[in-house]
């Protein structure tokens, strides 16, 4: 064996992994303090809870932990059941994943393959592209709204619809959507629905959703599961209920579609320790409601505070704030990050001009302001709003 003449591994990958661009997360807090030399971190880069896991949840943790040689539930039995009253829907409606993009994944791979189409629009969550490519189907991408509609650079559903051909098969709509934060009027979503054809799947990931539910015309999607059995709500675990680090998020569908789900699911995809905290999170509202009271607390002001920078901000249903600061987001990133704040570049979703940035604690927050105003006088931040 020499190094001669490298195996061309790049052209023995399929198509559809070929072109894939790398799925890019959030900086870790352990690698900025590696590469900059610099400690006390805060990190707003990935949509996590600042408040943490319930307690209840890491208690739960601590119990499974002494039977961790024993496979976890193959059929999440506990935690569907939870799930299922949770939401007042039969435990054969649920399917879960490692992770709610384990769930997209899914669908991708019982619906999706070479000659088949998935829509989703511009800007929309990093995954969908992911999971269609990889299974050898094609993404059609729509156009989104432009930077002067109400909801700016949001799905523009109409766009979605227009994109659908025979050969659609599965249909992604991020509510709200990651990286803009923008969010759906109800009654438009329902319309979508009523038009869409009965053969296509609609996926409505509502990773967001109890941020979102007290934002104008926004409406939670499970009210229309029993109407379109077409429809594929998923939810995670990952964002209002701290648990991001255990990987768990479900989809709530008809049950002829759970089915085909689960069918494609790896037996173990849920491990012991996220079913026990994901049930414990689910049961802890107390937790929940705090979650939901701080981020509509810090969200408004962080708000009013980067307007008043002369900065625009998306508006948003999230549990963070797209934030237009210009041409020079790079280098306001790095000084940010040299500063010890981690926040997500989205040039990658075809934002360059806009950084994102997780809605945290309030000392979190001022942080990060103090960190992008000194960018400001080092005159790296324009005026956008
Ligand atoms: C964070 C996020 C998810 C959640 O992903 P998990 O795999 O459940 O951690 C799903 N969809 C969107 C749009 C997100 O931003």
């Amino acid at each position: 064996m020499t190094m001669d003449s490298p195996i061309p591994f790049r052209d023995l990958a399929v198509p559809g992994v070929r072109d894939l661009q790398p799925y890019q997360p959030g900086k870790p807090e352990a690698e900025l303090a590696r590469e900059y030399g610099v400690t006390d971190i805060v990190k707003l880069a990935s949509n996590e809870n600042p408040l943490g896991p319930s307690p209840a949840a890491v208690e739960a943790v601590g119990r499974v932990a002494a039977d961790l040689h024993r496979y976890p539930e193959g059929g999440a039995h506990d935690l569907r059941a939870a799930v299922a009253a949770h939401h007042g829907v039969a435990p054969e409606q649920l399917t879960f994943g490692n992770g709610s993009n384990d769930v997209l994944d899914l669908v991708a791979r019982a619906f999706l393959g070479p000659g088949r189409e998935a829509v989703f629009a511009e800007h929309a969550f990093a995954v969908y592209p992911i999971a269609t490519r990889t299974v050898g189907a094609d993404a059609v991408v729509a156009p989104a709204h432009g930077p002067e509609h109400a909801q700016p650079h949001g799905h523009d559903l109409e766009a979605m619809l227009a994109a659908i051909t025979g050969s659609t098969r599965v249909v992604f709509i991020a509510n709200p959507n990651n990286p803009t934060g923008t969010w759906l009027d109800g009654d438009a979503l329902e319309s979508f629905l009523e038009r869409v054809p009965r053969e296509v799947v609609v996926v409505l990931d509502e990773a967001y959703v109890d941020y979102a539910l007290d934002c104008p015309g926004y409406l939670d999607g499970t009210r229309w599961l029993e109407r379109f059995p077409n429809l594929v709500i998923t939810r995670t675990f990952s964002k209002i209920h701290g648990l991001a680090g255990l990987r768990v998020g479900y989809a709530l569908s008809c049950p002829e579609i759970a089915d085909l789900l689960n069918r494609a699911r790896h037996p173990f995809n849920v491990n012991a320790a996220a079913q026990a905290a994901a049930v414990a999170a689910l049961a802890d509202t107390d937790h929940v409601r705090r979650s939901v009271a701080l981020n509509r607390e810090q969200r408004a002001h962080l708000a009013e505070r980067l307007a008043a920078l002369g900065l625009r901000v998306l508006p948003s249903a999230g549990n963070f704030l797209c934030v237009e600061v210009g041409q020079r987001s790079d280098a306001v990133n790095e000084a940010l990050l040299r500063a010890g704040v981690i926040v997500r570049p989205v040039g990658g979703y075809g934002l360059p001009r806009f950084l994102r940035v997780t809605v945290g604690t309030a000392a979190e927050n001022e942080r990060f302001l103090a960190a992008l105003e000194a960018a400001r006088s080092d005159g790296l931040i324009e005026r956008t709003a």
